[in-house]
């Protein structure tokens, strides 16, 4: 490594796949904006710096979101800070000085938080080490990996940076007693693939092997392909037949590729059926419409891509709040029931043609294509910054409102 090139670590864990990809996606994006001048390492603190029981966070997470009743309470229970700031700072105290190694081995000049769980751990520790003198002040960013409903736990008030995706998000942070100055909203940090310019409609869907003027159906169920997806599958093939053409993304649920690929298909009806997929924007770019549960990723990436979003679906608490924020931009509908959802399709493709276009309209003002690269300047910003400001409330580096501008 060259001696001036400064080091980035972004802290998550795999509770579900977006903290991953979120931190996959700044990662790409500093190598792009600035090739080799950041060196950026990701690292899940819970699994791989602390002991049992603490180590078992993420398996507890898939555990607890499939079974709703204990997921909203641990939820909705953790909310007041009150509560999640104690339990945390008890969970520092068992595991901080394994944590404590992680920031000996990686040496940051900027820690990035890209998971709820993150900000007391990480914070409390490092606090302790400025205070041993173990480590100099650092900024400390945290990105918010949920668009609209963030659990409280998400805000510090003793981060450098908060970046949000929402103006709605960015009243939550306020609310929990982040300053305006550390509260940006820049949108959701999104794959860079999804930010390159693209082939045209015509030639993806001929690249695609897809009907080049037939109306397009993404159906979508997260990254695990959970969901009605096969309910609508049928719903779809039933009302709309040949009348569409149904692009199945069912992610890493081999079981549900397996029933779909036996089933029969209306005469004439095109469907393509697709496990995990790792060319996501393209067949977005190729689809007119998708079908999905309310996931933060999949909503910000159709926006993109200029889909109207059809929700079937939402996991309990963190993405209750997409469903009212996609209706109320008018850029989609929401509907459980999968004959219903076959019907409004049929509508926007028919007799609601108008208002569906209006909807298209509407996604690309809403859309944020350049999320990830705004964040990652301001990433890089933080990272360069050498004077040794005056250590926050928590000992790590805090920032005056107009700190970039005094320097
Ligand atoms: N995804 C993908 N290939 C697939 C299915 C999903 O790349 O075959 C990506 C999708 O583009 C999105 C993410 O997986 O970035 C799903 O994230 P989201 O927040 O929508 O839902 P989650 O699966 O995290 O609940």
């Amino acid at each position: 490594d060259p001696k001036d090139r400064k080091r980035i670590l972004i802290l998550m864990s795999d509770t579900g796949g977006g903290h991953r990809a979120s931190a996959e996606a700044i990662r790409t994006g500093f190598q792009e904006l600035y090739g080799n001048e950041f060196h950026v390492d990701i690292v899940d603190l819970w699994t791989n710096y602390t002991k049992w029981p603490f180590n078992q966070l993420p398996k507890s997470y898939s555990f607890l979101v499939k079974n709703s009743f204990l997921w909203r309470l641990g939820y909705y229970f953790q909310q007041p800070r009150i509560v999640h700031v104690p339990v945390q700072r008890f969970a520092a105290a068992w595991v901080g000085s394994e944590v404590s190694k992680a920031f000996d081995q990686y040496q940051p000049d900027l820690c990035v938080s890209v998971h709820p769980l993150m900000q007391t751990l990480a914070l409390r520790v490092l606090r302790s080490r400025i205070r041993g003198g173990l480590q100099r002040p650092i900024p400390f960013a945290t990105v918010v990996t949920d668009l609209t409903t963030c659990h409280n736990v998400w805000f510090n008030p003793n981060v450098t940076r908060c970046f949000v995706a929402t103006p709605e998000a960015r009243k939550l942070a306020l609310h929990m007693g982040l300053k305006d100055h550390q509260v940006v909203v820049h949108g959701l940090p999104i794959r860079p693939a999804f930010s390159h310019r693209f082939p045209s409609q015509r030639k993806l869907r001929k690249h695609l092997g897809m009907d080049r003027d037939l109306p397009a159906v993404m159906l979508v169920g997260g990254g695990e392909g959970m969901g009605p997806v096969e309910k609508t599958v049928d719903a779809i093939a039933a009302q709309l037949g040949s009348k569409c053409q149904l692009i199945v993304i069912a992610g890493r649920n081999k079981k549900l590729v397996k029933r779909l690929q036996r089933k029969q298909y209306p005469p004439g009806m095109k469907v393509v059926i697709n496990g995990f997929v790792d060319n996501m924007p393209e067949w977005m770019t190729a689809a007119d419409t998708i079908v999905t549960k309310a996931g933060p990723g999949t909503i910000a990436e159709s926006l993109i891509c200029n889909l109207p979003i059809l929700l079937n679906d939402f996991v309990p608490c963190q993405e209750h709040g997409n469903v009212p924020w996609v209706i109320d931009n008018g850029v989609g509908a929401f509907d459980r029931d999968p004959v219903t959802v076959a019907r409004i399709l049929s509508d926007w493709f028919t007799v609601h043609r108008k208002q569906f276009d209006v909807m298209v309209e509407r996604t690309k003002k809403l859309a944020a294509p350049n999320a990830l690269f705004k964040i990652v300047a301001d990433l890089a910003e933080l990272a360069q910054i050498r004077t040794v400001a005056r250590g926050g409330a928590d000992g790590v580096l805090s920032l005056p409102a107009n700190w970039n501008r005094a320097e």
